[in-house]
Formats: C-alpha cells, sequence, structure tokens
C-alpha cells in the first residue's frame, strides 16, 4: 500500500495549498457561520479569482479551489473587506476551532467559542492540526468530528472539557470553562513527544491527572440529515463541493439570512424555508449521503485516478458506507467503510470493512472492473 503524505500543517487564507488545480484557500468563518452578504460574497471572490468550485471541509471551514497566486493576493484583500480574515496568520492557525452548527446566541456554545477566541494567546505552541470543539447542544453532535479538546456535555448534562480519546472529561462551569481548555492544552504541550501529535495518541501513552477522568460524556446524538431544523433548512453537498454560482442561488432563492457550515458535507440555510433545488440533497436516505469521495484527479495533485465519477455510479448499489479515495491518505473519510477503493497508479484497490490505508483485497482494478464487481 502507497504510504500517505501526512502534511505537518493545515492550509489557511494566509497560507494556501498547492494542489492540482491551483491553490487551496481555507477560509475559517468565526463559529462556522457567516451572514448572507459575506457567504454571498465569498462566492463572488471564488468566482472572481478561483475556479470557482468551494469545498466543504470536516472541520466546518470552506476551501476556494483554483487560485493562482495573483488572484490569491486579491482574495485576501476580498476576505478583509467582507470580515473573514484574521488579523495574522498566527491568530488565524490558533482559531482551530469547531461549534456545533446548531447554536444560538448567547448560549453556551457562543459565549464559550467567544470566550476562546478571546484568549487564543495564551495557548501555548501546539501542533497545526491541534484543534478544539465547543458542543454544548443538550446531546453532544460533534464527537465525530476532529478535535483534540472538547468542551461537551457531560451524562447529566453538566459542562466538561473532555481531552480526546478519553470517554471521560472534567467538570467545568461558564465561568472557568475556557481557563480549563486553556490547563488541558498546557497539559498536552507539556507532555507530548515529537512523535505525540494529537491528543488521543498523547493520553494512550500518558494518562491525565485523574480529575481529568472524573465524569462520563454524554451519549452523542445520532448524525444530523437533511431536512428542517429550528433554524432553517439543513442541505447536503454532494462530495462536499459546490459551484459558488449554485451556492449563491440557493442562498439568494431561499432568502437565507445565513450560512452555516457543519462536518458533515451539510449546510444550513439560517431561516430559509423553500429548500433548493439541484445540486443540493434534501432529503435524508439519499444514496450520495453515504458515498465520500475526495476531490482525486485532475483536482489533486498526488491523485492518479478520478473518484467522484466513479462514486456517483456506485451510489445506491452497495448496501452501506463507500469512500473512494485518490490514494491512501484518505482524505474523504478517516474511518472504516464497507466499500473503499483506493487510486494507485492508475488504477484502484479495493478495500472491504476498512480505511484507505489498509491491505486491499484486491488491486489494479479499473472503474468497470470495479462497478462489475460490486452491486
Ligand atoms: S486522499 Fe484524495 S485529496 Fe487526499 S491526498 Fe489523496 S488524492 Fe489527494
Amino acid at each position: 500500500v502507497t504510504a500517505p503524505i501526512v502534511k505537518g500543517w493545515c492550509p489557511g487564507a494566509y497560507r494556501p495549498m498547492m494542489s492540482g488545480d491551483g491553490l487551496i484557500v481555507r477560509v475559517r468563518p468565526r463559529l462556522g457561520r457567516l451572514d448572507a452578504a459575506q457567504a454571498l460574497g465569498l462566492c463572488r471572490l471564488a468566482q472572481r479569482f478561483g475556479s470557482g468550485v468551494i469545498d466543504l471541509t470536516n472541520r466546518a471551514n470552506l476551501q476556494l479551489r483554483g487560485v493562482s497566486e495573483t488572484g490569491h493576493e486579491d482574495i485576501l484583500i476580498g476576505l478583509a473587506e467582507l470580515g473573514l480574515l484574521d488579523v495574522d496568520p498566527a491568530t488565524e492557525s490558533r482559531r482551530n476551532l469547531i461549534v456545533t452548527p446548531f447554536w444560538q446566541d448567547g448560549d453556551a456554545t457562543a459565549t464559550l467559542a467567544r470566550g476562546l477566541m478571546d484568549r487564543l494567546a495564551e495557548l501555548p505552541e501546539l501542533p497545526a492540526k491541534f484543534g478544539y470543539a465547543i458542543d454544548l447542544g443538550p446531546t453532544p453532535v460533534l464527537q465525530d468530528a476532529s478535535a483534540d479538546i472538547r468542551l461537551e456535555r457531560g451524562a447529566g448534562s453538566e459542562l466538561i472539557v473532555r481531552m480526546d480519546g478519553l470517554g471521560l472529561g472534567r467538570a467545568v462551569s461558564l465561568d472557568d470553562a475556557v481557563d480549563h481548555v486553556i490547563t488541558a492544552a498546557r497539559w498536552f504541550a507539556q507532555h507530548a513527544g515529537t512523535d505525540s501529535r494529537r491528543m488521543s495518541k498523547l493520553v494512550a501513552q500518558t494518562p491525565p491527572p485523574p480529575l481529568w477522568c472524573s465524569v462520563q460524556s454524554a451519549a452523542p446524538a445520532h448524525r444530523p440529515d437533511p431536512g428542517k431544523t429550528e433554524l432553517g433548512l439543513l442541505v447536503g453537498v454532494p462530495f462536499g463541493q459546490i459551484d459558488a454560482a449554485e451556492l449563491a442561488q440557493a442562498i439568494t432563492t431561499t432568502h437565507a439570512k445565513g450560512l452555516r457550515i457543519t462536518p458533515w458535507r451539510l449546510l444550513l440555510l439560517e431561516g430559509a424555508k423553500t429548500m433548493p433545488g439541484t445540486p443540493f440533497i434534501g432529503a435524508p436516505g439519499d444514496p450520495l449521503l453515504n458515498i465520500d469521495a475526495c476531490p482525486g484527479a485532475p483536482f489533486c495533485a498526488v491523485a492518479t485516478v478520478e473518484t467522484r465519477a466513479l462514486a456517483r455510479s456506485l451510489a445506491g448499489r452497495v448496501c452501506g458506507t463507500v469512500h473512494v479515495s485518490g490514494c491512501a491518505k484518505g482524505c474523504a473519510r478517516k474511518s472504516a467503510a464497507a466499500i473503499t477503493l483506493v487510486g494507485r497508479a492508475g488504477a484502484f484497490d479495493l478495500v472491504r470493512n476498512g480505511c484507505s490505508w489498509d491491505d486491499p483485497q484486491r488491486s489494479g482494478l479499473s472503474p468497470n472492473d470495479v462497478l462489475k464487481l460490486i452491486g
């Protein structure tokens, strides 16, 4: 199996990443939300200075694809005008924070997210991918989302700070929760060696003091489906990639007041009452919701295969989850799927009930071979 290439940093607005289709400029909306004017402005930037393709990431960020070097400068200016640019790259990279998309103004999630953002300078130097999840609805919805320190509900509904990798956390109050998040980050920085870049790996080797493992976390909620919510409509975005013109049209025609980004390839159109049409997925059960596929070739420089055409052909042919990955890194899905197809040297490896980096059962398959073999 080809070893996945692991980059030790995350692209941001200031620090874009080169891919097969140009630069990727990642935008981290504060509290995962853009108001309608910001969202429409971002769509215009994507169309004018990029290829018009926008990705939704599994950390609830947005990525503008196909940006040129000169276009990058223009995008930075545009983001600043829209109020979507941090003051400097250091602040941007520290603001690695994901929040439940169902927060409401003044609730615990919004209050503590703002509290943490105000104190980013107190955090120690941490690996670039180290991040935080603030998930204080009645039941956690972000337990599968990538984060190292989590603020969530305990089994008795109390506030807890939980180090990722532990089933137990530490009880905190609204007043001292951010202090304890910072303490947990400092504990990580003190104890992590060069080979522990994530909290779950560290706590598996070095248990924290018992106080950090004293309250059971609440059972997670089911992953949300497309449909109505208290805040508006949740709509699915096939493979987490959308054309900026189609997104702008959806915002305009549904009269959405804002856009919330989720880690589940779903967008929440705030205040929307009517479902936008194609390509959005408006109802649960659509087979495309069970399929993960990274951009593949020609979008990613590492990929040697196209991924999404095959993924669409497989929709509805397989009971269970499908993952089509351009290479063994598995950007689109980090957990096992019933069927995983992994590009290697222009053909596909097939892994059953595993991840993209697991040993394949079959190798050297063309897309036609795959379709004959599956379903
Ligand atoms: S998994 Fe896909 S997007 Fe990620 S590096 Fe491999 S080909 Fe590129």
